[in-house]
């Protein structure tokens, strides 16, 4: 990538308004175009939904497929930059991009990210390169064969069998006790390429962000502890003491590791596990990596000096990157499409009107920040919007959220 700072409100190299450009239209994408048109750029977005959430309020919207040559060629020609907002984009549509254009995260970074074997490797490299503080995966092993199959270490049982590709939101994947249930589990998932991981014991979850621009320079935003239902995020909560400091700093750590590794350009987030260590303590697991901004750093748009998709804006176009700041303890709240089947607590069958819920007593509460992804219909696990709490103290965050939990329906914190 260049070097030389894409500055908004100026004209591009290619004569025109300076524009950022975005694969994928989700919410992600929508809030990467929001924060790009908040400093002055213009934004461009490919994704084949004629109402995207993205495609809805960018000044651009190109609604082809991901790998359409004519879509991809306008996308260039509009573009002074591009970046991604899920993994799942193809490969080969990032390096045509790449050939022309600067793109951020490289397409060998998101291949690295889209599959659970190469993510796992790349973990185990970095920490071994690393101190004694070193952040490893849980013991795993790739299957992809029946013979890998067949030489499973006993000790990875039990554990979860997940799929190398395209799982999400805990899709993809089974618990399995013994072997005769992994070889029944990897049957299920179609005999494609997995991880047979571990059965870790969990005492929490938590998440990092960092932001790294071409130059090296990267940054680290505080660490996120997340509890999520049904595999789906529910809500993270960011203050001290959230997540034990010396876990914190060595998540941090390692996370700036993993992206050097990459010599990643743009925003990353890596998933910890905080695991009972087996003496009375804790340690630390790194799970996965997603190439973009991260469900659980939405709290940054309210609670910090810089929300993680100004930091992708600014990592895209070269940009200086200083270290985020926190200026209020934050909780964010999920709100997923089954809020809308809920109306006074009481739960509605799918099949009926979508109601929308109580927003006028939850924004009457102080620090509540609502941002809704523009979605034109609900429905239950689509994820809708979130919620973002702040507050003076940790007490009266946590107070409040407590509250909005209450007025929604849903479960109250731990
Ligand atoms: P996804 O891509 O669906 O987010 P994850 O690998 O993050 O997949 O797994 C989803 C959830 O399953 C995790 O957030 C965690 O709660 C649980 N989980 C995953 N792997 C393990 C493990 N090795 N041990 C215990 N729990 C796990
Ligand atoms: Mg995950």
């Amino acid at each position: 990538m260049s070097l030389k700072p894409l500055l908004p409100g100026a004209l591009s190299d290619r004569g025109q308004q300076m524009t950022l450009g975005v694969m994928g239209g989700g919410q992600l994408g929508r809030m990467f175009v929001q924060a790009a048109q908040a400093m002055g750029y213009f934004t461009a977005v490919l994704d084949p939904d004629p109402a995207s959430p993205a495609g809805l309020v960018a000044h651009w919207h190109i609604d082809t497929a991901y790998d359409d040559e004519q879509g991809l060629a306008q996308l260039m020609q509009r573009c002074d930059a591009i970046t991604t907002e899920f993994e799942n984009v193809p490969a080969p549509a990032l390096i045509t991009l790449g050939a022309h254009r600067p793109v951020a995260p490289s397409a060998n970074c998101v291949a690295v990210a889209q599959d659970r074997i190469q993510e796992k490797a790349h973990f185990v490299k970095t920490a071994s390169e690393g101190g004694p503080l070193s952040v490893y995966p849980a013991p795993y092993a790739a299957i992809e064969t029946p013979e890998l199959l067949a030489a499973v270490p006993a000790d990875l049982l039990p554990g979860i069998l997940k799929t190398a590709r395209l799982g999400y939101d805990g899709k993809g994947q089974i618990r399995v006790k013994d072997r005769a249930e992994l070889a029944a589990a990897w049957d299920k998932l179609g005999k494609v390429p997995c991880v047979l991981e571990k059965l870790m014991p969990l005492q929490s979850e938590c998440s990092v962000i960092v932001a790294r621009g071409a130059d090296g320079q990267v940054v680290a935003f505080p660490v996120q502890k997340n509890t999520h239902h049904d595999g789906i995020l529910a809500f993270t909560e960011v203050y001290d003491g959230a997540v034990p400091a010396d876990l914190a700093a060595r998540a941090q750590a390692s996370t700036v590791a993993i992206a050097n590794h990459l010599n990643y350009v743009g925003v990353l987030c890596v998933e910890y596990f905080v695991v009972d260590n087996g003496q009375g303590g804790s340690d630390l697991i790194v799970n996965e990596m997603a190439p973009r901004p991260h469900n659980s750093g939405h709290y940054t748009q309210n609670a910090c000096d810089m929300s993680q998709f100004e930091a992708q804006v600014r990592a895209l176009a070269g940009l200086p990157l200083p270290t985020p700041r926190q200026h209020s303890p934050a909780i964010m709240v999920n709100l997923l499409g089954d809020l809308w089947f809920n109306p006074n607590g009481v739960r509605s069958a799918a099949s009926e009107q979508p109601v929308a819920p109580p927003w006028a007593q939850v924004l009457a509460l102080s620090g509540t920040h609502l941002h809704l992804y523009g979605k034109l219909s609900a429905r239950p696990g689509r994820k809708m919007g979130h919620l973002n709490i702040t507050g003076a103290s940790v007490a009266a965050v946590r107070a409040t959220a407590a509250k909005v939990l209450a007025l929604l329906g849903l479960p109250a914190l731990d």
